[in-house]
């Protein structure tokens, strides 16, 4: 095989040939290997690979802060961070990995709520540095590089007047939030993020000890395409690009409601919750429950005040709350309502779930008194209405990601600690690790499957609360681009054994 230059690399991939290997030329620049459908037979062997892109090692000035991740909770000392400018240092960092038997991870937005985007002893792949997008007005699709945050993609669109669904929180990278699902304020108008996903560029382990770039898309490795909805982290391979169908949205009406106190809940947490679900799909809203107050977050997609306000007139209507309404631009509104990440405590804990009927009485009291009882003034009870929205109904292709009538998602969440302290929050460490358990334990009856972009650690069978009858294809699948298991991390998930 020839050279190929970044250029011929992109041809290639974009003519759908399906999959390019490019082991040798990056590496040794020796000898070449073939590529069948899926690249090089799994016992072929490269040639010695050598690590390119900006290269962190412990030794570097800025190896701690390459290396931290959002939640300061968890702390690991990678051997090497290589973060990654172009796709071949990916396929130079996988095959390196592999062939020096060096365990890895792969990193974007370095959000991941347990910690497993790195890993001591071992090398990240990092591919928050590639950053291109290319916004296509007239097919209406969106192809951006891996490394975006989600803020960064929503302003990238905004200026269009299009958008995708991604998640609230600004500064969590985009392609962790899609590869494991994605839910926001659009959910119910434009499906999960992952469901507006129809193609990636992802490079994959190949052969004994190397590495290849596949093009995905429904007509190419269509199989992977459906994993990648709502199990692609880390899982099966490191993407490097996402190409996304995008809607046009001019303008949301965005609504803010505070209760002060919690006298309120059961009231306004049970007309949420038998209301918002199945309002008008264009309407997405949040409840959240703090120690002192409770918030309620609306977006209309293009709609006005009056119908937001008559839209959640039923929750609103309960107590007294505080109400604002501001119409805008999507792109401006989410970049208004972001929290910058230094403000932000620097532990966390989670624990994710999904509901599919209403909770009784009781289980609105159990948040009462978990809440009055929260380890931190950072600490809250999070609901995403879900219900009759455009979330039910899977993409071309299907998804992976199984929760299609879940009537809202909730998790306990507690936050605290001091960023840039590291021993701020040790005393309050195990109390808040304990409420979270008992929060979630407390509220089990009333709940099914979790999410795995917050994943549930220690929890028995979260293979099938993560992905339902889906995950014996994803092993299938598994088996089928990982046969060696090169991607495995504390919850990933196993080839098929037969
Ligand atoms: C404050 C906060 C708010 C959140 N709000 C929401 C929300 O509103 N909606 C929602 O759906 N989720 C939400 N999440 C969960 C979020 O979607 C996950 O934490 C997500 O996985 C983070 O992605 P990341 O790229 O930032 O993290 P990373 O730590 O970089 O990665 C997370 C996981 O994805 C894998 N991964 C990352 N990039 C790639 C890649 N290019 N190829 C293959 N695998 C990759 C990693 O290996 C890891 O397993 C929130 C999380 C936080 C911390």
């Amino acid at each position: 095989m020839r050279d190929l230059s970044r250029r011929d690399l992109l041809k290639a991939t974009a003519v759908g040939a399906g999959a390019v290997a490019l082991p040798v030329m990056m590496a040794g620049g020796s000898s070449a290997i073939a590529a069948d459908d899926l690249g090089a037979s799994s016992s072929a062997t490269y040639p010695p690979a050598t690590l390119t892109g900006r290269i962190v090692r412990p030794q570097s000035p800025d190896y701690a802060s390459a290396s931290l991740g959002w939640d300061e909770l968890f702390v690991h000392y990678p051997l090497v961070i290589v973060f990654a400018q172009e796709t071949r240092d990916v396929v130079n960092a996988l095959t390196w990995a592999r062939q020096n038997d060096v365990a890895l991870r792969v990193r974007s937005g370095r959000h991941s709520l347990e910690g497993w985007s790195n890993v001591d002893n071992g090398i990240v792949i990092d591919v928050s540095e590639l950053k291109g997008a290319h916004i296509d007005t007239g097919s209406r699709t969106a192809r951006v590089g891996a490394g975006l945050n989600q803020l960064e993609a929503v302003t990238a669109l905004g200026e269009y007047d299009l958008a995708a669904t991604t998640g609230t929180e600004g500064s969590v990278g985009l392609s962790g939030a899609t590869l494991g699902g994605g839910f926001g304020f659009l959910t119910r108008y434009l499906g999960m993020a992952c469901d507006n996903l129809i193609g990636v560029e992802i490079v994959v382990a190949s052969g004994a000890d190397g590495a290849e770039v596949l093009k995905v898309d429904p007509w190419n490795h269509p199989d992977l395409l459906w994993a990648l909805r709502g199990a692609g982290n880390g899982n099966f391979g490191i993407v490097t690009s996402l190409t996304y169908k995008v809607a046009p949205l001019k303008s949301v009406a965005y609504l803010q409601a505070t209760w002060e106190g919690l006298d309120d809940l059961h009231g306004v947490f049970d007309r949420w919750q038998r209301s918002a679900p199945f309002a008008d799909p264009r309407l997405g809203s949040q409840l959240e429950v703090h120690k002192n107050e409770i918030l309620l977050f609306g977006v209309l997609a293009e709609g006005s005040e009056a119908e937001a306000r008559k839209l959640l007139e039923p929750v609103l209507s309960v107590g007294n709350p505080e109400v604002t309404v501001q119409i805008g631009g999507w792109g401006d509104t989410y970049a208004g309502f972001q929290i910058p990440t230094e403000d932000e405590p620097a532990n966390w804990k989670f624990f994710s779930q999904f509901t599919s009927e209403p909770f009784p009485e009781k289980a609105i009291s159990i948040i009462r008194a978990f809440m009055e009882d929260a380890p931190s003034d950072d600490s809250n009870f999070f609901t995403q209405a879900f219900g009759t929205g455009a979330q039910r109904k899977e993409p071309f292709g299907g998804a992976a990601f199984p929760h299609r009538d879940a009537l809202f998602y909730s998790e306990p969440g507690a936050g605290w600690g001091t960023r840039g302290e590291p021993d701020s929050g040790d005393a309050v460490t195990p109390i808040a690790q304990t409420w979270i358990a008992e929060f979630s334990q407390a509220l089990r009856p009333y709940v099914n499957g979790a999410y795995v972009n917050v994943p549930n650690i220690g929890m028995a069978e979260w293979e099938t609360a993560y992905w339902g009858r889906n995950f014996d294809r994803l092993r299938k699948i598994k088996a089928k681009y990982d046969p060696h298991n090169v991607f495995q991390y504390e919850q990933s998930i196993p080839p098929a054994t037969h």
